[in-house]
């Protein structure tokens, strides 16, 4: 079944979920990698939104898997070839994301030059929480973001530590693939990222946006 989204009254289905991948200096380093010298981004499925927040399935037998506070975009229409002024008229909105993953998986499928899609892609990996209008965000690159996971505060940071910025982001993807009203953008996680375990309370929050609230549970595969 494919996942909505909705957005100050408009209901949108979401056809493809973009993140961005170190875009937070901070974080490219507690991973050990380079900052990107342009946009790089990867895809999580549809399929993996948790609408709302709720359980994290964590699968057992997988490693660790960690949360990653991200600042989604949420877009209300369409285009490609677009100008960074041009992407930036496509947004409805901003939610509070989880990008929830199997950082072990992630690291062997790195080693061996393989995709990351399974590192990324279980259901309930990708927790959302209601949208705000971007009518009442007039700055996004200035939101404090923190995560408390079982009441300790594990990220807290602020957007305007973002390498790439959302429209210049926006602009570079559509000229690859036409954007599409419901498709969301992930910004990229600050530093921070905390490995789960089963029976963790995360909670989310970037002032303005929105909060999303979580719990994990172990699922066998
Ligand atoms: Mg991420």
């Amino acid at each position: 079944m494919a996942h909505t989204i909705s957005v100050d009254g408009a209901t949108y289905t979401v056809s493809k979920i973009l993140c961005m991948a170190r875009n937070y200096a901070e974080h490219a380093k507690e991973l050990g990698g380079v900052i990107p010298k342009e946009p790089v981004y990867f895809l999580k499925p549809p399929s993996c939104l948790l609408p709302g927040g709720g359980e994290i399935r964590m699968p057992t037998g997988i490693g660790r898997v960690d949360v990653e506070t991200e600042l989604a975009v949420i877009l209300g229409k369409g285009g490609h070839d677009l100008s960074p002024a041009e992407a930036m008229g496509l947004v409805a909105g901003y939610a509070v994301f989880f990008d929830i993953t199997g950082r072990d998986l992630q690291s062997t499928a790195r080693k061996e030059g393989q995709p990351w899609s399974a590192a990324k892609g279980y259901d309930t990996f990708g927790p959302i929480s209601a949208a705000a209008p971007a009518s009442r965000i007039p700055d996004p690159h200035n939101l404090p973001i923190r995560v408390t996971v079982s009441g300790v505060v594990r990220q807290d940071s602020n957007t305007k530590h973002m390498v790439f910025r959302i429209p210049e982001t926006l602009a570079a993807i559509s000229r690859v693939m036409s954007l599409e009203p419901g498709d969301i953008l992930a910004t990229g996680t600050p530093e921070g990222v905390w490995p789960l375990v089963p029976g963790d309370v995360l909670e989310g929050a970037i002032p303005g946006v929105g909060t999303l609230r979580c719990t994990v549970a172990a699922r066998k595969p």
